[in-house]
C-alpha cells in the first residue's frame, strides 16, 4: 500500500493528542475512546472524525496542546460561515510548515535563484506568510506584494523580472489576461506559477498557461492543517504529491464515513503526525479526491492524491442527480471554443428544478451551435437536461478572491 504509514507514528500521534490536547481529552472522553485501545489500523479507523464545527466550538484557544510559552503564532480561518477556527503554532510547527513549503517549491523546480511574486494575502489567514516562509527557507527571493493593485503587480513583474507567480487561480487568470491585453508578454520573465486556495479546472489552467507561457503547479493545503503547502504536483502533473512523513491521509465515503479503498473518490480525512500546538486526528476536510493507487512516474516516493474535484458542501443536487463542480469543468473541456469561466444558476419553477449554465465563448464562435453542444455534452456526461447561455469572453466577473460560480435560488 502506497499510503501505508508506520503504525507506530500514527499511534504516537493519537496518544499525543489524547494526553496533551484539551480538545481531544474532552472529545475522546465524550465518545468513550481510550487511546490505549488503538493498537491496529482497524481500531484507528473506528476513531471519531473531527469536523470544522468541533474546532469552532473550541474557539478561541481550545485546540492548544502545549503551554503558552511554546506558542509563537496563531492563524485563523476566515469565519465567513460562523465563528473562526484559531490554530496555534509552536516554533517547530512553523518550521515544519516552511520545510514542507520549500519542498513544494523544489518539486516545482524552483531554486534559490528564483524571484517569487507572492500575491496571496498576508494576515490572519495562512496564505501569504506560508508562501513567504517557504521561499525564504529555500533561499529564493520573496517579493511580498500581497493581493490586488494589478498596476503595481505588473510593474514589479517587469522591473524585478519575477520568475514565479504565487496566486489563486482566479487572480492568476486576471493577471494573465492583463498581460495579454497590454501586450507585456515579451517584457516579463515568468517561468512558473504556484496556484493554490481554490479548485480550478483544466480550461482555466490552459488559459493561464497560454497567456503567460508558464508551467503551473497545484499547491494544496488548509488552515486547520498548517495551511497551503502540504502537497503539490510535480513536473509530471499526474496528481498531487503529499507529505506522508507529516500526515496520514484517508479517503472516506462522505455519507457513511466508511474508509474507501485506494483509487476510489471520496472525502479526504487528515491526521497530523507531528503537529505539536494543535494536533488533529481524523479531520474531515470536505475536499473530494482519491488516493492514486500507483507511484508517480517521476520516481519520487511521496504518494499522490488526485486533483481536488470539489467540496462535499459544493455538491449540488439537481433533478435528483449529484453534481460536483469538477464534472461541470469536464463538460466545458469537452466542447471546443469555450473559456474557463462559467456560472450556474439553479431555479425552481412549476415544481421542477431548472439549471442554466452561463459560459464564456471565445471570439468568433457561433453561440447557438456552442450552446447546443454544451447541452448535449451535459446530458451525456451528467445525465440531465439543462439550458445553456453563451456570453462573450470577459462578460463574467473576474476576482482576486475565490470566484462564486453557483447561484442556487431554489430555497430563497
Ligand atoms: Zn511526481
Amino acid at each position: 500500500m502506497l499510503n501505508s504509514v508506520d503504525f507506530t507514528s500514527l499511534k504516537r500521534a493519537v496518544e499525543y493528542a489524547a494526553n496533551n490536547s484539551k480538545f481531544y481529552i474532552k472529545f475522546f472522553n465524550e465518545y468513550g475512546v481510550d487511546a490505549k485501545d488503538v493498537t491496529s489500523i482497524e481500531q484507528f479507523q473506528k476513531l471519531p472524525f473531527s469536523d470544522k464545527h468541533d474546532l469552532r466550538n473550541a474557539y478561541p484557544l481550545g485546540l492548544q496542546a502545549v503551554p503558552d510559552e511554546e506558542i509563537v503564532r496563531i492563524h485563523s480561518s476566515s469565519g465567513t460561515t460562523g465563528k473562526p477556527v484559531i490554530i496555534p503554532y509552536t516554533k517547530e510547527d512553523v518550521d515544519n510548515w516552511a520545510t514542507m513549503f520549500a519542498r513544494c517549491y523544489e518539486f516545482a523546480g524552483i531554486t534559490n535563484l528564483d524571484r517569487m511574486q507572492i500575491t496571496p494575502g498576508y494576515g490572519l489567514w495562512t496564505a501569504g506568510i506560508g508562501f513567504q516562509a517557504g521561499c525564504e527557507k529555500l533561499g529564493a527571493m520573496a517579493i511580498p506584494i500581497g493581493p490586488g493593485n494589478t498596476e503595481k503587480q505588473l510593474q514589479m513583474m517587469i522591473d524585478l523580472q519575477s520568475t514565479v507567480i504565487c496566486a489563486t487561480s482566479s487572480y492568476a487568470l486576471l493577471l494573465a489576461e492583463e498581460v495579454e491585453k497590454r501586450g507585456l508578454k515579451d517584457k516579463i520573465n515568468l517561468k512558473c506559477g504556484i496556484i493554490g486556495s481554490e479548485r480550478w479546472g483544466e480550461l482555466m489552467r490552459q488559459r493561464i498557461t497560454e497567456a503567460l507561457q508558464i508551467e503551473l503547479f497545484d499547491i494544496y493545503g488548509l488552515t486547520e492543517v498548517y495551511g497551503p503547502g502540504i502537497g503539490i504536483d510535480c513536473e509530471k502533473h499526474e496528481g498531487i504529491h503529499y507529505w506522508n512523513d507529516y500526515f496520514y491521509f484517508e479517503i472516506i465515503d462522505p455519507k457513511s464515513g466508511e474508509v474507501l479503498p485506494e483509487g476510489e473518490f471520496g472525502e479526504l480525512v487528515i491526521t497530523t503526525l507531528n503537529k505539536a500546538a494543535a494536533p488533529l486526528i481524523r479531520y474531515r476536510t470536505h475536499d473530494l479526491t482519491r488516493i492514486i493507487p500507483h507511484k508517480c512516474s517521476c520516481g519520487r516516493d511521496y504518494p499522490l492524491i488526485d486533483r481536488i474535484m470539489g467540496r462535499t458542501d459544493d455538491m449540488i443536487k439537481v433533478k435528483g442527480v449529484n453534481i460536483y463542480p469538477g464534472q461541470i469543468e469536464n463538460v466545458l473541456c469537452s466542447v471546443n471554443g469555450l473559456s474557463s469561466e462559467y456560472q450556474i444558476i439553479i431555479e425552481h419553477f412549476d415544481g421542477k428544478d431548472s439549471l442554466t449554465l452561463k459560459v464564456e465563448t471565445n471570439e468568433g464562435m457561433d453561440k447557438t451551435v456552442l450552446s447546443r453542444n454544451v447541452q448535449q455534452s451535459f446530458k451525456n456526461k451528467i445525465g440531465i437536461k439543462i439550458s445553456c447561455k453563451c456570453v462573450d469572453i470577459g462578460a463574467l466577473p473576474r476576482t482576486e478572491k475565490k470566484a462564486k460560480r453557483i447561484f442556487d435560488y431554489r430555497y430563497n
